[in-house]
């Protein structure tokens, strides 16, 4: 089956009819059966092996990214039919695999790239037949991301790349890497940055994975020994990749706050709704002290909800969200780590205590979920750094002094 019969053109009731029916026809009858009855049912319905093996479905429907042009991938339809699509869509929780590709290589290749590099990036990211991942922390630069020492040398048409990153995420099983380079470092540390897109497999690629809490390996060091880029593969000018990261790095803070594509009300995380269900099943529903602890953090949920309705509703307008995706990468990271915490706290003995296994599935959900949750105040940008942006940007504080200010990035001294 090709992509489904909508177009920019087609009213929200008919496409809304039109993926009711693909819903009918496309997605397993005991996955929908399944989703009815709530999240764990889904879980125990759907195994993720099951789920990538249908993504190709999804993907050719043109539903993971409806907003995008047919020949990114999408179906070239407007934000109001893609929201009124997405409410056919969200109970059966249709997760959008590949979201580095789909957020922040995206982001990138629709502000700064080509039309060339849009159509040869973006349908197999929708696919996802083309993993992502993202180099741009090094260990001498996380919020200080600008001071970044990864080199780029140009060779011909080609770019020759070396030197080390870290934190990044599902670098194991990527095929294509956005990448920060510094291309001129006579320049000041923002201004001899370059944006470029990595082919992750070749000789000068080395992934090493970095084991966490959890006992997953989600995150790799990678080092980086004369591996080459085609200049073709550089989005934006030479020496301006900062400006660049900028679209990814807010595409970033909203898909981490819940706000990014597709308009999911939740990415990664848990719930309110999961901490009712899990109160009923331990017993605690009946405790009043529990129940408003739960109400307090549903009414939060909701005011993320809002948070995040405002920055789509900026985006659709064409505008950017700019600073309004600190509040929410800073309110659902805090809101995610207290639920996560009642979660562990309505299991009870259960999450201090389980059978001694080399089976990483042996600890309960809950438990990993508190535990990776520890992760969210510091991935997509911390907490504090969010909240440094929010006072200089939103609230007009002085900005933070810097005594290097307009210095050469090779006279900055450098941990
Ligand atoms: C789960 C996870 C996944 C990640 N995935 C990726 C990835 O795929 N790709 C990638 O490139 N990076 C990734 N990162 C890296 C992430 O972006 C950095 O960890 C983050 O930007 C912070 O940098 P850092 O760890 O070097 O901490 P540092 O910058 O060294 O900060 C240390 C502490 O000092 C505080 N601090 C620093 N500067 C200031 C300041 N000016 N004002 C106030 N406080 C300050 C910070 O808030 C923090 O508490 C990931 C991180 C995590 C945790």
């Amino acid at each position: 089956m090709t992509a489904l019969p909508i177009t920019a053109e087609t009213a929200a009731d008919d496409a809304v009819e039109v993926v009711r029916q693909w819903v009918q026809a496309e997605v397993p009858t005991e996955w929908r059966a399944a989703a009815a009855e709530g999240p764990a049912a889904l879980r125990a319905a759907r195994s993720p092996a099951d789920y990538r093996r249908w993504y190709p479905t999804f993907a050719r429907s043109g539903l993971v990214a409806p907003t995008w042009r047919p020949e990114h991938g999408g179906l070239g339809i407007g934000n109001d039919v893609a929201r009124a699509i997405e409410s056919v869509l969200a109970p059966l929780r249709l997760t959008r695999l590949n979201p580095l590709g789909l957020n922040n290589a995206a982001a990138a290749l629709f502000s700064h790239g080509t039309e060339e590099q849009r159509r040869r990036f973006l349908p197999p990211i929708v696919r996802n037949e083309e993993k992502w991942c993202q180099l741009f922390s090094e260990p001498g630069a996380g919020s200080d991301l600008a001071s970044l020492a990864t080199r780029a040398v140009r060779d011909g048409d080609q770019w020759v790349i070396s030197g080390q990153k870290v934190w990044t995420t599902w670098a194991d099983e990527a095929d294509f890497a956005i990448l920060l380079a510094r291309t001129d470092p006579d320049q000041p540390k923002h201004k001899g940055i370059t944006y470029f897109l990595l082919d992750m497999h070749q000789p000068g690629v080395e992934v090493r994975p970095l084991r966490q809490i959890t006992g997953e390996a989600e995150f790799n060091e990678v080092f980086l020994d004369n591996a080459r880029v085609p200049d073709a593969h550089r989005v934006g000018e030479v020496n301006d990749g900062w400006r660049v990261s900028a679209s990814t790095l807010s595409s970033e803070r909203q898909m981490v706050s819940g706000s990014g594509s597709g308009g999911m009300g939740r990415l990664g995380g848990s719930s309110a709704e999961r901490l009712i269900s899990l109160a009923r099943e331990t017993g605690r529903w009946d405790d009043p002290v529990t129940r408003d602890k739960i109400m307090r953090l549903w009414a939060q949920e909701q005011i993320r909800g809002w948070t995040n309705a405002r920055v789509r509703a900026a985006l659709s307008a064409g505008q950017s969200p700019g600073a309004a995706s600190s509040i929410g990468k800073v309110h659902q990271a805090t809101l995610n780590q207290q639920i996560q915490d009642l979660m562990v706290d309505l299991l009870g003995t259960a999450a201090v205590a389980w059978a001694a296994t080399d089976d990483p599935d042996a600890m309960p959900r809950e438990v990993q979920g508190m535990m990776r949750s520890l992760a969210n105040g510091t991935e997509g940008g911390t907490t504090d750094i969010n909240k440094n942006i929010l006072g200089e940007r939103v609230l007009g504080l002085p900005r933070e002094p810097d005594p290097w200010k307009g210095k050469p990035w090779r006279e900055i001294p450098r941990s």
